[in-house]
């Protein structure tokens, strides 16, 4: 079992190490992420200037990791095709220091690396957790990750999977459940801020608080309800998310989850 690991919010994320840390109990890893933040960049390739890949210091030792001076995808195309030419069985982002909900799905970097992945034919698992202070706490996150990494070693998921994961801001114990969700909508309230940088005008997009929706059934109700939400994508794809295998392994994974920190 391979595994390559990327996230958005740069190859030295603490919410990434967690990750990488609970992954090397299933298979081998290898990291390429970003050189920097780039969060809110979804799906972005760059196609109009090199890239540069350089080898990182693994805060694990023994992980095979590589900075990227490049989008999330850009990181999953190098590393798919570079570092781990003769393929990899799962693609894993995160875990993202802060939840993806809603409309989040379509312009975040965590999940424009997963669904690279996906592009690419191999199972992908994006992961983030809500965070309400600076002592983030990546532990059911780490765990859900492995017990999913797991599922896909098992073949209990289907090959081309494509997961939005997001995990409450809670200790294992008192998680309530794992729902399978769709997303909900959550969007921001944009403002804009003019400047002049003393030659010219400019406009920094600043976001306002989310504006939220909380309907039975999606990420956001789950996440309120102290549940971890998996939320398919894409939607309408047949044969890749079966709603019933999936309803099966969610089943499992709150008794696999409750057991492991027993
Ligand atoms: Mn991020």
């Amino acid at each position: 079992m391979r595994i390559l690991v990327t996230n958005d919010d740069s190859v030295y994320g603490d919410g990434l190490w967690a990750l990488v840390e609970a992954l090397t109990e299933v298979g081998e890893v290898i990291v390429a992420a970003p050189d920097r933040e780039q969060s809110a960049v979804g799906t972005s390739v760059t196609l109009h200037h090199p890239l540069r890949m350089k080898k990182a210091e693994p805060r694990i030792s023994g992980v095979e990791t590589y900075s990227v001076e490049g989008t999330p995808a850009d990181s999953v195309i190098l590393g798919l095709q570079l570092v781990a030419a003769d393929g990899v069985d799962l693609v894993m982002s995160g875990i993202n220091e802060g939840v993806n909900m809603g409309n989040d799905v379509y312009i975040s970097g965590t999940l424009g690396a997963a669904i690279q992945g996906y592009f690419y034919d191999v199972p992908a698992i994006a992961i983030s957790t809500a965070v309400y202070n600076t002592n983030v706490r990546f532990e059911a996150a780490a765990m859900m990750g492995k017990l999913l990494a797991q599922k896909i070693k098992d073949k209990l998921l289907h090959p081309r999977s494509l997961l939005n994961v997001n995990v409450p801001y809670l200790s294992i114990d008192r998680i309530e459940g794992v729902e399978l969700t769709r997303p909900g909508r959550r969007t921001y309230r944009d403002a804009i801020q003019k400047g002049n940088d003393g030659k010219r005008d400019y406009y920094w997009i600043v976001r306002g608080d989310p504006v939220w929706e909380e309907k039975e059934g999606t990420d956001i109700w789950a996440i309120r309800n102290k549940k971890i939400s998996i939320t398919p994508l894409p939607l309408n794809l047949p044969g890749s998310n079966r709603k019933s295998a999936l309803e099966d392994v969610c089943s499992s994974l709150i008794d696999d989850l409750n057991s492991s920190h027993k």
